[in-house]
């Protein structure tokens, strides 16, 4: 249950395998990277005198150094705040006071920005840049055994990306990310050795917790050396490093796809692309699937109970003949191994299938508790149940499909209408690009339905085809009363669309109505 134990074993029983990548050039093997893990394990706990449980923050964007300071932190007992690089050094700053962390790791072209600010975070008293000749002393020095840790200790503590209000802090044990790290096996991916798990998208979310089973199986970790998000290079690595496993965002994987189509690729070096973090749209994985073949599975998960609380798996996806097939695209799977789902009233009463209702979750993966925030722990752990705050249905054979957050849920006229219900709609107009539905309110009826396009850049789409393409497809009340088209959609770092800023737009009123009933 100790997370460290998973590098200590991959270095034992797979030393000299490849550990660690830039791009396509391999930087050390399992015994180099636990030996480098073990120095600044030591260093932290030694020198700097660090107390098992101390917080360690890290301010990097996704560079081979994150999985040493990851692993050197947890060798020494601490548990680490990983935020994101994209992040303002004052939103940063936020998450080291919050944390009360003791250390820093920050990459250099980070540190300009946040270390003049530092005496706004008393609490950090050690700061390591990487980089520089002193982090290359300190992961080069002497080793330090690893600290013992107990399963209820917290090893991560995972701001969320703030798509409500300001990022929580959620506090991971070491038990849970162990479940999630084994049940990944099962219910994701049989990672084998010899795949490469490549970090496209943030691993201060997400994708860092991919880290885990890929270090379980002493697989390799390849860092793009642009650190971000390229099809082009992602592309190459395919052709180059092969066996990919990546996890990215729906929009990630758009991007990936149209890249993939346009330069006529052979996707055959990508084994496994995990999506989720957001809404996919049934017309977007049809085209992927098309396109790239069946290496796809979803997962839906949240920093509170992560990083998979379902999952659509491969053969699920792969099924393309399945009389449900299509319903189940529009699913995010059925629950994973680890956890107990189940649909409720706002009261907690329990829904049957096919009634729509809060997600809640159950299991070894389910958070301890927002970080220094009783309130907020309060609300979303009741008896022994993590309400997630999404809205959806299970049907009979356990696929749940999410309606909305709860959050975005419209209210009009008494009627709950789900804004992604009517988003699928709209993208299947050919001249939608992209599309985000929220409420606005409304002196009659409580608020109304607001659709915010991006046209697609050969041909826009004119409101009265939208509103018969809705009309001939859901209920009347729930098509949008206004459309507004715009360049682009608002989207925070991890590419998840901004609704509170969209309702912001609307303060002053929308801007154009839809043709009269
Ligand atoms: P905050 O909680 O601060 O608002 P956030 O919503 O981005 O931030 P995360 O933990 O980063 O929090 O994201 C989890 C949310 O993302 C889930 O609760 C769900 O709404 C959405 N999500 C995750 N996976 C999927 C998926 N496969 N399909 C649809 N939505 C998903």
């Amino acid at each position: 249950m100790n997370l460290v134990q998973l590098l200590v074993r991959a270095a034992r029983v797979h030393g000299d395998r490849p550990a660690l990548h830039r791009g396509a050039a391999v930087l050390c093997d399992y015994r180099g990277l636990a030996a480098r893990a073990a120095a600044i394990g030591g260093h932290l706990r030694e020198r700097a005198g660090l107390a098992p449980g101390a917080r360690v923050g890290l301010f990097m964007g996704n560079c081979p150094e994150y999985l040493e300071a990851l692993y050197g932190a947890w060798w020494a007992g601490l548990a680490v705040v990983p935020i994101n690089a994209k992040l303002h050094p004052r939103e940063a700053l936020y998450i080291l006071g919050h944390a009360q962390a003791g250390a820093l790791f920050v990459s250099p072209d980070l540190a300009g920005g946040l270390l003049p600010l530092l005496g706004e975070a008393p609490s950090v008293r050690h700061v390591f840049e990487t980089g520089t000749p002193g982090y290359r002393a300190l992961a080069g020095g002497p080793a330090a055994a690893p600290a013992h840790r107990r399963p209820e200790d917290l090893a991560w503590l995972f701001y969320t990306s703030g798509t409500t209000g300001r990022p929580k802090g959620v506090a991971q044990t070491h038990r849970m990310l162990m479940a999630m790290t084994t049940s990944y096996f099962t219910d994701v991916d049989a990672v084998d050795g010899a795949d490469a798990a490549v970090y496209a998208a943030p691993m201060s979310h997400g994708a860092g917790l991919y880290a885990l089973p890929y270090t379980l199986a002493a697989a390799r970790h390849v860092v793009p050396e642009s650190g971000a998000f390229d099809p082009a290079e992602l592309a190459g690595l395919a052709g180059s490093v092969g066996r990919l496993a990546m996890f990215a965002a729906p929009t990630m994987v758009k991007r990936l796809v149209a890249g993939v189509e346009a330069a006529g690729a052979d996707p055959a070096g990508f084994k496994t692309i995990v999506y989720g973090g957001g809404p996919m749209y049934v017309e977007d994985i049809r085209h992927a699937l098309a396109v790239m073949g069946d290496r796809f599975v979803q997962i839906y998960g949240q920093g509170e109970a992560p990083m998979t609380i379902t999952a659509l798996s491969r053969a699920h996806l792969a099924d393309h003949g399945h009389p449900r097939w299509l319903a189940r695209l529009a699913s995010v799977g059925v629950a994973q191994s680890p956890v107990e789902v189940r649909v409720a009233a706002a009261d907690g009463t329990v829904l049957p299938a096919g009634e729509t209702g809060e997600v809640q979750v159950r299991g070894d993966v389910v958070m301890a508790e927002y970080w220094r925030d009783p309130q907020a722990t309060a609300r979303a752990l009741r008896d022994g149940w993590l309400w997630t705050g999404d809205v959806g249905a299970l049907d009979e054979e356990g696929f749940l499909t999410l309606k909305d957050r709860s959050k975005d849920v419209i209210i009009s006229g008494g009627s709950n209408i789900y804004p992604r219900e009517i988003e699928e709609v709209l993208l299947t107009h050919p001249g939608v690009a992209e599309v985000s539905v929220v409420g606005m309110p409304d002196a009659d009826w409580g608020e109304s339905v607001v659709a915010f396009v991006v046209p697609t850049p050969r041909s826009a789409p004119l409101t009265a085809d939208l509103d018969r393409l809705c009309l001939d497809r859901i209920a009347r009340f729930k098509r949008p009363k206004h459309y507004r088209f715009v360049d682009a959609l608002p989207k925070n770092h991890y590419g998840k669309v901004l609704k509170t800023e969209l309702k912001a737009a609307l303060a002053g009123g929308p801007d154009e109505p839809a043709p009269p009933k």
